[in-house]
């Protein structure tokens, strides 16, 4: 055990029911060294780091050591996965407990890698080193994006050897998030738990998330139906504008909070094509670039219907009630994506025919395979001589009509080209850059390469060519680039 004097955490989750979780504390690691620690994360959230870099806080985040006084947990929860309905929980993670940071919010500090749980279901509970570095750099990224997120506060080489397909060195990532309660935590107590427990966990997750609500007159947990909607529908929105893909859009990985949580599969998209899957495992596309809003939409009718008790005691207005909820998704959906289109075109004003504009040049891209960041970062610095596409004819009226757009608006040039630096990243974490970097890391234990992609990376909206290199698309597509859940 551990002084709990320089790292508080709370432990309220382990206050609900307790079929919702089970004690467990995390498996012990043979020699933990820290690969990434994020200090700029630790300062923002008030955390004392030169604890959590000594020994002790080492021994914390690779799992060899407990705080005094707390109480560490592996969650439960059932989920869809592509489609099938399964019991899952935390098969490798344990939540250590929960701080309160400096801005007053809570967060969840979870080890993920921390070995064998109640939930493992036959797997090793156990991390390895290159996906917990690229978790770590694309949370970071998406972060950088402006996209709520998952948070990786350190990623700890345990010095363990792990079996996969080849033998892999180990790793704990710490995982900051707002809370890990998903939409599967609701599967499993609709499914497992009473209607008390039910509207308990309800009630815990609109007092952590969406505690604005109770001020609202009327019915609370379809309220809170209807913000939980609102803000997948602008994160899902928040994708689909910078080319992110997640991969593994199953109901147990979408939090209730509104985070982007699992980074297993996803990736970037390059050039722009709307089927676009990187996973290995989706054969079928259900999660390709383009189902992502359907996707999403399907997943909160697994919530909805989750919900039902909470909605009415009659089952067929609490039907009707949810339903209702479900598809304003794409209302709102639309209206998020659409606003950000504009932003990316530096469209202040709105015009009925913005949807033509933006379709038409999306349509371009697809028929020129342009690459979908440097399309609009090239839009954005006014060099048009990246992409092939820009050569085209019908390239170039479609780029008449939107100067001919932006000119029918008040706001200066200068204006509307700070409104497209701020809405179109100069740089996304490329699959090649990630690739470059997780395989110095891992191969050759040299970090420096990924030191300076993670620099590159959160500063997505630097215009001034200091991250140039990292914003070219890569020479040669890959067009075989696959993604991996579960490694
Ligand atoms: P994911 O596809 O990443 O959402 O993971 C699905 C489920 O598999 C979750 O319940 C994970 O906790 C579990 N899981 C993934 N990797 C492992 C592992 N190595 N050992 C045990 N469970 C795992
Ligand atoms: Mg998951
Ligand atoms: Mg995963």
């Amino acid at each position: 055990f551990v002084t709990n004097k320089y790292l508080k955490l709370e432990n309220t989750y382990a206050d609900l029911p307790e079929k919702l979780y089970s004690r467990q504390d995390p498996d012990k690691v043979p020699e933990p060294e820290f690969a990434v620690f994020n200090s700029s994360l630790a300062k923002e959230l008030g955390m004392n780091e030169e604890f959590l870099k000594s020994e002790d806080g080492l021994g914390v985040l690779s799992g060899n050591k407990i705080l005094k006084n707390t109480t560490p947990i592996s969650q439960a929860y059932c989920g869809h996965q592509f489609g099938y309905f399964t019991m899952l929980g935390d098969g490798r993670a344990v939540l250590l407990g929960e701080y309160v940071a400096k801005d007053g919010n809570r967060y969840d500090v979870q080890l993920k890698g921390s070995g064998e749980t109640l939930y493992s279901r036959g797997g090793d509970g156990k991390a390895t080193l290159g996906p917990m570095l690229r978790e770590y750099i694309i949370s970071e990224a998406m972060n950088a994006l402006g996209v709520p997120t998952t948070r990786s506060l350190a990623v700890v080489d345990t010095g363990e050897s792990i079996i996969r397909e080849n033998i892999l060195p180990g790793a704990v990532l710490t995982r900051i998030s707002k809370s890990h309660i998903r939409v599967g935590t609701f599967q499993f107590i609709a499914k497992y738990g009473t209607y008390e427990e039910l509207k308990q966990l309800a009630d815990y997750t609109i007092n952590r998330h969406y505690s604005y609500i109770k001020q609202n007159e009327g019915e609370l947990y379809l309220n809170f139906l209807n913000q939980v909607v609102r803000k997948q529908a602008e994160l899902i929105a928040k994708w689909q504008l910078i080319g992110f893909i997640h991969g593994v859009m199953n109901t147990d990985n979408m939090a209730i909070s509104g985070e982007t949580i699992d980074y297993g599969p996803c990736a970037f998209m390059d050039t722009y094509n709307p089927n676009t899957v990187f996973s290995s495992i989706d054969r079928e596309g259900r999660y390709a670039y383009n189902n992502q809003p359907e996707m999403a939409a399907w997943n909160l009718a697994r919530f909805a219907e989750s919900l039902l008790k909470l909605l009415d005691k009659d089952v067929e207005k609490a039907v009707a009630k949810a339903q209702k909820a479900v598809s304003s998704f794409s209302t709102y959906f639309n209206e998020y994506w659409i606003n950000g289109m504009r932003k990316k075109l530096g469209l202040v004003t709105e015009e009925d025919n913005d949807i033509e504009l933006i379709n038409e040049l999306l349509a371009l891209m697809e028929k020129y395979k342009a690459d979908y960041t440097t399309t609009f970062s090239s839009l954005t610095a006014g060099n048009l001589d990246s992409q092939v596409m820009f050569e085209e004819e019908d390239f170039k009226k479609w780029f008449i009509k939107w100067k001919e757009r932006l000119d029918r608006q008040d706001e200066s040039d200068e204006e509307c080209f700070k409104l497209m630096r701020k809405s179109n990243p100069m740089v996304i974490p490329r699959n090649h850059r990630v690739e470059e970097a997780l395989d110095a890391a891992v191969k050759n234990n040299d970090y420096s390469v990924m030191d300076a992609l993670l620099k590159a990376v959160t500063n997505p909206y630097d215009y001034s060519h200091k991250y140039k290199e990292y914003a070219d698309a890569p020479k040669v597509i890959n067009r075989c680039y696959k993604t991996y859940c579960g490694t």
